[in-house]
C-alpha cells in the first residue's frame, strides 16, 4: 500500500470503530483529525476521505498551515479547531479563521475572544474546557465553576458557547485505568447534560468533545459528540512523514 492508501485505511478503521462503538445509544461522534506536527501534504488528502475537521494545538503552527488548507472552494475548505492551550495575546491571530476554539478555560480568555471577535464582526464558536479530575495544570476549569462561567459567557456577544471539551489524564491502559476513564467520561457526559438542561439563554450545549487515539472508543460509548484523533490516523508523533 502507498502511504496515502495506508492513511485512508486507518481513517476508515477509525470511522468504522466509531460507528460500532456508539451504536444505538448516541449519534456517531464527528471525527476531528488532529494534525499537529504533520505537514500540509499529509493533511490535504483527508479531503478525499471526507474528513474536513482538523485540530491543531498551537497558534503558530495553525497559522503556517492555514493558507494551504483554505485555498480550495469554500465547501472543500478545512474547518480548523484550536484544541491546545491558548494564550490571550494570540487570540488576535486566529480570530478570523478559526472554526471552533475548543480550549476556552478561563473568563479572561473568553473576554479577549469576545473583544477580538466583535472587532472582526464575527461570533466565534467556542467550547468550555473542563478539567475532569481537577488538574488545572493540564488545562480546564474545575467542574464546579462551569455554571457560573456559562452564565457570564452567555452575556458576551462575540462568542457562542457550543458545548464542553475535556482532556483525560494519561493512564497505563490497564483494566483499572479503563474503569477509571469510563467513570470520568460518564461524569463529563452527566455534567454536559446537567448544564444543557439549565437551558441558559444564549448558550447552545450541543457538543461534547472528548476522547483521543487511546480512548476514543470509550468516549464514543459514553456519549462524546466529537473525538479528537491524531496518532491512530497519522501514526505516532515524532515519526511524522515528510510528504
Ligand atoms: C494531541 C491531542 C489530541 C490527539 O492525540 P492522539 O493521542 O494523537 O490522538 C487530542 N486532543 C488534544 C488536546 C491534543 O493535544
Amino acid at each position: 500500500m502507498t502511504e496515502r492508501e495506508e492513511l485512508f485505511a486507518r481513517i476508515r478503521a477509525v470511522q468504522k470503530n466509531l460507528a460500532e462503538a456508539s451504536e444505538g445509544r448516541y449519534p456517531v461522534p464527528r471525527l476531528i483529525a488532529v494534525t499537529k506536527t504533520h505537514p500540509v501534504e499529509m493533511i490535504l488528502p483527508l479531503r478525499e476521505a471526507g474528513v474536513l475537521d482538523i485540530g491543531e494545538n498551537r497558534v503558530q503552527e495553525m497559522m503556517e498551515k492555514l493558507p494551504a488548507l483554505q485555498s480550495g472552494a469554500p465547501a472543500e475548505n478545512f474547518r480548523l479547531h484550536l484544541i491546545g492551550r491558548l494564550q490571550t495575546n494570540k487570540v488576535k491571530y486566529i480570530i478570523k479563521d478559526v472554526h471552533l476554539i475548543q480550549s476556552v478555560d478561563r473568563m479572561k480568555l473568553a473576554r479577549e475572544i469576545d473583544r477580538r471577535a466583535q472587532q472582526a464582526e464575527r461570533r466565534v464558536p467556542v467550547l468550555l474546557q473542563l478539567s475532569p479530575v481537577g488538574e488545572p495544570q493540564k488545562g480546564g476549569l474545575p467542574m464546579a465553576d462551569a455554571e457560573a462561567f456559562l452564565r457570564e459567557a452567555a452575556r458576551l456577544p462575540g462568542l457562542e458557547v457550543r458545548g464542553l471539551m475535556a482532556v483525560m489524564p494519561l493512564t497505563d491502559g490497564g483494566a483499572e485505568a479503563q474503569q477509571w476513564l469510563t467513570e470520568l467520561f460518564r461524569g463529563m457526559r452527566q455534567t454536559f447534560e446537567r448544564l444543557r438542561d439549565l437551558a441558559i439563554e444564549g448558550i447552545h450545549m450541543e457538543e461534547l468533545s472528548m476522547g483521543m487515539s487511546g480512548d476514543y472508543l470509550l468516549a464514543a460509548r459514553c456519549g462524546a459528540t466529537m473525538v479528537r484523533v491524531g496518532s491512530a490516523i497519522f501514526g505516532p508523533r515524532g515519526s511524522a512523514h515528510n510528504g
